[in-house]
């Protein structure tokens, strides 16, 4: 390497488009929950790339089906299929409700393929204009103009000309508000079954079973965004599993590969039967590689010991935060499932989020936020009990600096 490309941290403000202000530090290696930085420093990883390194950094499991792939086949488009994207499907189907399977490359792509979905089955099966959407404020659903419609924050959808047509959006856990809304020209109702980006917000059961008979009263379609809450993240495989009621779409992305970029878009045999040969697709889709790497990370998510060792370290995490609200008097709300979980802050502490993230980096902990008033725990599930109770220390150290400069 040349010394022209030598790069340190003011090179992104030069390179790379200004849509992000990451941290002052740059990681560059990363074994568990925990990760180094280039100049040597040690952090434990409570943000898990945003809910995305289920298995933390360099799985042996994960570098192994990686590195065999590597050495066998990389990629051949889906003008030819491949064995990894083959075995990967048909466990995912094994694993739920879904027949059939799309694998795309990221979260706002397997949202793009199941509103594109959603809206071409109600205009084929019933009516040209079958196609309102009916989704939530502070809803999250990716990044592409469609995606950025439904989802429920205008800042994220402002200024980029014309938007998409036919999509209302209504308080999320409010019944009565998606009755409001729902008619026969509804083709479908769009959910997180926690809001991860909008603050962590759970659902309420009630709110899911009404939503559910309404979709089924108005042949309406329920889709479930579960690129957060998905693979294991809530201590189940998939969140809706928590309630006894299935969606007809289901997305999931962040941490099916594990860290490799992958997402799949699953439903049911009758709504794929509307699709046909080129109706949509995808250059890089069920690349080898990444369903490879998502097979194996699937094989050690969907077992007994990482599931049911969820509810353990969320206890801990919620006693300590439970701890911090009291001593310091930061944070109003601890709510959140499984290993998703955020702390909001109180009336003292508005909008002051980042402060906490840059405390807690300089204190060797990584974590993140879900919006400027929610501090958001992400972290591997199955980071070590003794990386949370170091991590906390570490957190709390970070706590004290932010109060001290109150
Ligand atoms: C992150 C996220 C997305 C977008 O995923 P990308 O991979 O960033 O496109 C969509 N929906 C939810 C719920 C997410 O958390």
């Amino acid at each position: 390497m040349t010394e022209k490309y030598a790069v340190n941290r003011s090179t992104f403000d030069q390179v790379i488009l200004p849509v992000y202000a990451p941290a002052q530090f740059i990681p560059v290696k990363g074994r568990g929950s925990r990760v180094w930085d280039s100049e040597g420093k040690e952090y434990i990883d409570f943000s898990g790339g945003i809910a995305v390194t289920a298995l933390g950094h360099c799985h042996p499991a994960l570098v192994a089906a990686l590195q065999q792939q590597s050495e066998t086949l990389w990629h051949t488009s889906n003008v030819f299929t491949t064995e990894p994207a083959l075995r990967l499907a048909s466990k995912l189907i094994d694993a739920t409700f879904a027949d059939r399977v799309l694998f795309v490359n990221s979260g706002s792509e397997a949202n793009e393929a199941a509103f594109k979905l959603a809206r071409h089955y109600a205009i084929t099966r019933h009516s040209p204009y079958k196609t309102k959407i009916i989704a939530f404020y502070n809803a999250f659903h990716g990044r592409t103009l469609f995606t950025v419609s439904v989802g429920g924050q205008a800042k994220y959808s402002d200024g980029f000309g014309p938007k998409p047509a036919d999509i209302v959006h209504v308080p999320y856990n409010d019944l009565a508000a998606v009755k409001a809304v729902m008619d026969d020209s509804t083709c479908a109702v769009v959910m997180e079954p926690i809001q991860g980006e909008g603050g962590i917000t759970p659902v309420d059961a009630e709110f899911l079973q009404g939503v559910r008979a309404l979709c089924d009263q108005h042949q309406a379609l329920l889709v479930f965004d579960e690129v957060q809450s998905g693979m294991g993240r809530t201590g189940k495989l998939f969140a809706y599993m928590h309630y006894g009621v299935t969606p007809d779409i289901l997305t999931t992305a962040k941490a099916l590969g594990g860290g490799f970029p992958i997402s799949a878009m699953l439903t049911t045999e009758e709504i794929a039967s509307v699709m046909q040969v080129g109706t949509h697709g995808t250059t890089y889709g069920g690349n080898p590689l990444a369903c490879a790497v998502a097979e194996a990370a699937l094989e050690v998510i969907n077992t007994p010991q990482v599931l049911d060792g969820i509810t353990q370290r969320h206890a801990l995490y919620v006693a300590k935060l439970q701890q911090l609200a009291e001593k310091y008097g930061v944070f109003s709300d601890i709510r959140g499932m499984g290993l998703l979980i955020g702390a909001e802050l109180s009336a003292a502490y508005q909008n002051k989020a980042r402060d906490f993230l840059a405390a807690a980096a300089a204190h060797g902990v990584m974590i993140l936020n879900a919006g400027p008033n929610v501090i958001r725990f992400a972290p591997s599930l199955v980071i070590e009990p003794q990386d949370i109770e170091e991590g906390m220390a570490r957190f709390e150290r970070a706590v004290q600096d932010v109060v001290n400069a109150a």
